[in-house]
C-alpha cells in the first residue's frame, strides 16, 4: 500500500438498480410508468436557453414557494435538493452528529448505511419482526437520531400516522426523519405532525409519484430552525445545487394536482390488481402501500426467477441478502407491462 493510500476515505457505495440501454420492461427501480404532468413538457418547450448563461436562483425560491403553498407551510419550512438522496444525505451530515448510534431498520433503504459509513456516524440496525414490520419499541432506547421510510422499502409496508407519532414522541431529544418517498401511494403523511414536533423532518421526492426521477428533485419539510441548519450545511458545499431546468419543471409538476392524483390512482389500481395476480400464481405478496410489490414464492427460487425474467427482458430487483434472499421487488408498471410479466410467470411456473 502506498503511504497516501492510507489516508483515502474508502466507502462501499450504494448500488442502484440497473439502467439497461436496450428496451426492456423496466420494473426494477420504482420509476413511474407514466409521463410527468403535461405542464412540464410545455415548460421545457418554452425554455429560454439564453438564461442558461446565468446561475440559477440559489434559494430555489419558485420551487420552495410552490411546495410551501401546496402543503400549507411557511416557505422557511421547505428545503429542496438534488433528489431526496441529496436531501437525506444533507440531513445525515447536519443532524446525526452524536456519539450515540442512529437507529434504522435492518431491512430498509440501503443508502442509510452508506451515508452513516461515509460520514462516520455510529448506527445500529433494528430488526424488523417476522412479518417484516417495524417494531416501534425498538426505537424507545437512547440514540443519536432515528430514520425510517414510511412506507418502508423494499417491503412496501405502510404504518399509520399513530404509529409514526408514537416513534416521534418517544424521541423528542433527537432528530427523527421520516422518508416518505412512497407516501402518495399509501396514506397520511407525517407532515401533519410537524406543528406538534419541532424535531421531526419529513422527506419526499418527485422521483416516484411525480414521474420525474430524471430531474432529480427532493425536499424536506420541517421547522424553520432545522431548515436553516440544513441550508447552512448545503451552502458550505455548493450554493447552486438545483439547476434552472429542474426548478422550472418542478413548479409545473406541483401545480397540476389533478394529473398527479389521477396518475397515483392508476398505479394504485394496477398494484391491487397485480397483487391478486401474484396470489393466483402462488406468490406471497406483502401488503404494499408503495408503487412496488415485495413477493416470494414458496416453491420457486427467487434468484432463478430473477434471472429468467431478466433473460426475457423483464427487469425486477433482487438483492439476495440476509432474510430477503427469497424475495423479489417488482415495480408497478402499466397494466400492459404487468400483463406481460404475468404471462411470462404463468409459463415459467408451469414448466
Ligand atoms: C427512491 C427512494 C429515495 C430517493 O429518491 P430520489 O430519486 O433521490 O429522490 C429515497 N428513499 C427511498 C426509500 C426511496 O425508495
Amino acid at each position: 500500500m502506498k503511504a497516501y493510500e492510507r489516508n483515502i476515505r474508502r466507502v462501499e457505495p450504494y448500488v442502484p438498480g440497473e439502467q439497461p440501454q436496450r428496451k426492456v420492461i423496466k420494473l426494477n427501480t420504482n420509476e413511474n410508468p407514466y409521463p410527468p404532468a403535461p405542464g412540464v413538457r410545455r415548460a421545457l418547450e418554452r425554455m429560454d436557453t439564453d438564461r442558461l448563461r446565468l446561475y440559477p436562483d440559489p434559494e430555489a425560491s419558485a420551487l420552495t414557494e410552490a411546495l410551501a403553498d401546496y402543503y400549507g407551510v411557511g416557505k422557511d419550512q421547505v428545503f429542496v435538493g438534488v433528489g431526496s438522496d441529496d436531501v437525506l444525505s444533507m440531513c445525515f451530515l447536519t443532524f446525526f452528529n452524536s456519539e450515540k448510534p442512529v437507529l434504522f431498520p435492518d431491512i430498509t433503504y440501503s443508502f442509510y448505511k452508506v451515508w452513516a459509513e461515509l460520514y462516520r456516524i455510529p448506527y445500529e440496525c433494528q430488526e424488523l419482526d417476522g412479518n417484516f414490520c417495524i417494531e416501534k419499541e425498538d426505537y424507545y432506547k437512547e440514540n443519536g437520531g432515528v430514520i425510517f421510510p414510511n412506507p418502508n422499502a423494499p417491503t412496501g409496508i405502510y404504518e399509520t400516522l399513530e404509529f409514526v407519532e408514537d416513534i416521534v414522541s418517544h424521541n423528542q431529544e433527537v432528530i427523527v426523519i421520516v422518508d416518505e418517498a412512497y407516501i402518495d401511494f399509501a396514506g397520511k403523511s407525517a407532515m401533519e405532525l410537524l406543528e406538534k414536533y419541532e424535531n421531526l423532518i419529513v422527506v419526499q421526492t418527485f422521483s416516484k409519484a411525480r414521474s420525474m426521477a430524471g430531474m432529480r428533485i427532493g425536499y424536506a419539510v420541517a421547522s424553520p430552525a432545522l431548515i436553516r441548519h440544513l441550508n447552512d450545511v448545503k451552502y458550505s458545499f455548493n450554493s447552486y445545487t438545483m439547476n434552472q431546468t429542474s426548478l422550472v419543471c418542478g413548479v409545473e409538476a406541483v401545480k397540476d394536482k389533478a394529473y398527479f392524483e389521477q396518475t397515483v390512482k392508476r398505479i394504485v389500481d394496477t398494484r391491487e390488481w397485480a397483487a391478486e395476480q401474484f396470489g393466483k400464481l402462488g406468490f406471497v405478496c406483502l401488503d404494499s402501500g408503495a408503487n412496488f410489490l415485495f413477493v416470494t414464492h414458496p416453491e420457486h427460487d427467487a434468484r432463478e426467477l430473477f434471472e429468467a425474467l431478466k433473460e426475457a427482458g423483464i427487469y425486477v430487483r433482487y438483492w439476495g441478502s440476509r432474510r430477503i434472499e427469497q424475495y423479489l421487488r417488482v415495480t408497478v408498471g402499466t397494466r400492459e407491462e404487468m400483463e406481460t410479466l404475468f404471462e411470462f410467470l404463468k409459463h415459467k411456473l408451469s414448466r
